[in-house]
């Protein structure tokens, strides 16, 4: 890939196609976390992540899920609908975890009793600070009924999700979604991955996700190619 491009984030490269209504997505190994202060690379990560992610969008998409996902292009690079990314990170959670769990000082791994939605503002330069409803509105972030819609979709996916990782000895304890426009309709984007969800061993409890990075708690990329095995029997 010699043309430059039009955006390069922490995890990924876009590139613009010939096709204005399409990017190609590159998954980078670059790996970081508490807001970019901790920074590194997680071997094989790219190509890891995006055939999970590929695995994920059609699972969802078979589900009625609208997706950006059109087709892979080689073991890093995916061709995705071209989307105005909403900026509002979309978070759910089953299990006590992270964040929340320093939130409302839960221990990890304590259930909540109810499934948790949480909307992140997704601005590097806040850190993606937690905001809610009147935020979004006051900001202009997304339309109520956007909002809307983006929640439906990502509890129907934590549904999907959460049942289809059970039978693999997955516990998916929470996830972060990106949603964007694509012709006047909000559909999926960006990333369903170990960079971007935490599996735990149903049976032992183990990470097998990104906070084995954050966390330093060694085999890393062990961890991701293990969720990818789960998910297709494939070794990578
Ligand atoms: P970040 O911007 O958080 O560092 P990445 O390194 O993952 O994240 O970069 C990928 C960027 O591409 C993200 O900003 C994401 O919102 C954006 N993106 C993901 N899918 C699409 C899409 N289909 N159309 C346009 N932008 C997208
Ligand atoms: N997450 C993400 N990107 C972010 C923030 C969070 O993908 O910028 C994911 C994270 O991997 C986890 C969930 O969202 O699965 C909840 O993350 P949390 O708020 O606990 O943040 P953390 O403490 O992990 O940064």
């Amino acid at each position: 890939m010699t043309q430059k491009p039009m955006y390069e984030g922490k995890a990924k490269q876009v590139f613009a196609t010939e096709n204005p209504d399409e990017l190609l997505v590159y998954f980078k190994d670059d790996a970081t976390a508490f807001n970019g202060e901790k920074r590194g690379t997680i071997g094989n990560k790219g190509v890891l992540n995006n055939k999970i992610s590929v695995f994920f969008f059609n699972l969802l998409g078979e589900k009625g899920i609208p997706h950006h996902f059109v087709k892979t292009l080689s073991e890093r690079e995916m061709l995705v609908k071209k989307l105005d990314i909403l900026p509002v990170e979309v978070v759910v959670r089953n299990i006590a975890a992270g964040s929340l769990a320093k939130r409302i000082g839960w221990e990890e791994g304590r259930k909540l009793p109810t499934t948790v939605v949480e909307l992140y503002y997704k601005n590097d330069d806040l850190g993606d600070p937690l905001i809610n409803d009147y935020h979004i509105k006051a900001l202009g972030l997304a339309t109520p009924e956007q909002v809307e819609i983006m929640e439906k979709y990502a509890l129907k996916i934590n549904e999907i999700l959460s049942a289809f990782l059970k039978d693999k000895k997955l516990e998916l304890i929470d996830f972060k979604l990106e949603f964007g426009v694509h012709k006047g309709e909000v559909i999926l984007g960006d990333e369903i991955s170990p960079d971007t969800c935490r599996f735990w061993d149903s049976e032992t409890g183990q990470k097998l996700d990104k906070d084995r990075f954050r966390r330093d708690l060694g085999d890393v990329e062990e961890a991701y190619q293990e969720v990818l095995r789960r998910l297709t029997g494939e070794n990578s």
